[in-house]
């Protein structure tokens, strides 16, 4: 069996790859890097059952071979990525879901959407159930996300209807675990990054707004018997467990030991009130309901961010960033991008909100086609320093 997932080298889709991999189904991942990593999938380098095309999903998708599975999950996530990114994320949503459903139609793959609660928008009704249509601001800054994602929700549909494909569509809510981008602006990297740093914790708002957090694992195996079932119409899969961000703040804090304090900031435009999944549906019909606690996933997530953040390392020095990029692996060589003397230089520029670092780099040839891989990695390790704002990776040859 052999499954496309596009988006594959994010927080879920790479994950979702290692599950697959594990069952015994080969994988051709898909992805841009737009907010995805290399890093999330370079341990699956060299394996036999195991393909990587980057491209973006807003163009043509073209495989050659049989593909039994097509698993659209490219798209933007984090509220602070798809406000950076608009555009992309419309089109991930709409021309991505068009390609994916085509590449199904022809392959005559079953084909899986990674839909979300944000088609609920800032939900009347409580807790969601999926026949509830949404409350959604169709002009906001969170449209570009909800409109795109329940537009793909249509056309999905529209495939089963017109072409008979068989399809599933997932209504994920909030996920978290390891792999999640420390910089990616959503609650859960920011408040253990936080905490882990001795930083204040930024709730927005009064920090009386919900969320009902699951963790990766649970959500994986919700996925996976509902790709196996024949359940053509929406399935929530999300952790019913409802908790304000305040109260998920304490908990943060408390689970890392960290002394922060809390500080308001100002609740973002459309900011849904209340979020939480009625999983019936998924319970009856999937024989699914999670099973790790927030606790015990948040443990582990912790456990994973600690490896990799650098806590009081002191001042952000070019020696430092150095340091750092030892850990950056050209993976056709397995040698090091210091090591390989790829970095030409580092400077740092001082800034009120975080230190910007800039790096010269060149490549082992001028047509190196992992390019857009190293210069990512290196672009993310140096963003992994605790005090760096971004960084701007320059090829020089
Ligand atoms: P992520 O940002 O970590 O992963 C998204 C991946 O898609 C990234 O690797 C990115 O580079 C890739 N991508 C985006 N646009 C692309 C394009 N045009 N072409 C190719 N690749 C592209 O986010 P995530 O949290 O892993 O989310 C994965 C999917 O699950 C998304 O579709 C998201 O809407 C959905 N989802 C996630 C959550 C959650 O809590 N994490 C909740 C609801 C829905
Ligand atoms: N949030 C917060 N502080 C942060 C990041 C997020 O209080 O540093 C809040 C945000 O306003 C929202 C909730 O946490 O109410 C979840 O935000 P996230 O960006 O993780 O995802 P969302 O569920 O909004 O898509």
């Amino acid at each position: 069996m052999r499954v496309l997932i596009t988006g594959g080298a994010g927080f879920i889709g790479s994950h979702l790859c290692d599950f697959l991999l594990k069952k015994g189904l080969k994988v051709i991942c898909v992805d841009n890097f737009i907010t995805g990593s290399p890093s999330n999938i370079s341990h699956l380098k060299g394996n036999p059952d195991f393909m990587f095309i980057e491209q973006d999903v807003s163009e043509k998708i073209t495989v050659d071979g049989e593909v039994d599975y097509v698993l659209h999950f490219a798209s933007p996530a984090s509220p602070a990525d798809y406000l950076k990114f608009p555009i992309q994320t419309l089109k991930a949503g709409s021309m991505g879901t068009y390609n994916a459903l085509e590449l199904a139609r022809s392959k005559k793959s079953i084909f899986m959407l990674a839909s979300t609660s944000e088609v609920y928008g800032n939900p009347l009704v409580h807790p969601q159930k999926e026949d509830y249509w949404g409350n959604v601001n169709s002009t906001g800054p969170r449209s570009v996300y909800d409109e795109a994602k329940r537009f793909a929700e249509a056309i999905t549909m529209a495939y089963h209807r017109v072409y008979g494909i068989s399809v599933r569509i997932a209504r994920i809510f909030n996920t978290f675990g390891s792999r999640m981008r420390l910089n990616d602006g959503r609650v859960v990297p920011n408040f253990i990054y936080q905490a882990l740093n001795g930083q204040p914790l930024t709730v927005y708002g009064d920090g009386s707004q919900t969320r009902s957090f699951c963790y990766i694992d649970d959500l994986l195996e919700g996925l996976y018997r509902l790709l196996l079932s024949d359940m053509n119409t929406p399935v929530n899969l999300g952790n019913p467990g409802e908790m304000s961000i305040l109260e998920f703040a304490k908990l943060i804090l408390k689970i890392t030991g960290s002394k922060s304090e809390i500080v308001h900031l100002p609740l973002p435009e459309d900011d849904p009130h209340r979020r939480q999944p009625d999983i019936s549906k998924a319970k009856q019909f999937l024989k699914w309901e999670p099973r790790i606690s927030i606790e015990d996933g948040l443990a582990r997530t912790i456990a994973w961010f600690k490896m990799h953040i650098r806590p009081g390392q002191g001042p952000l020095t070019k020696e430092n960033v150095i340091e750092a990029l030892k850990d950056v692996i050209d993976p056709e060589l397995g040698i090091s991008v210091v090591d390989l003397e790829l970095i030409k230089d580092v400077e740092i520029l001082k800034q009120e909100k975080g230190d910007f670092v800039k790096v010269k780099m060149t490549l082992t040839t001028p047509h190196c086609p992992l390019m857009g891989y190293m210069v990512k990695s290196v672009k993310e390790r140096i963003e992994g320093i605790p005090g760096v704002a971004g960084a701007d990776v320059e090829l020089v040859f």
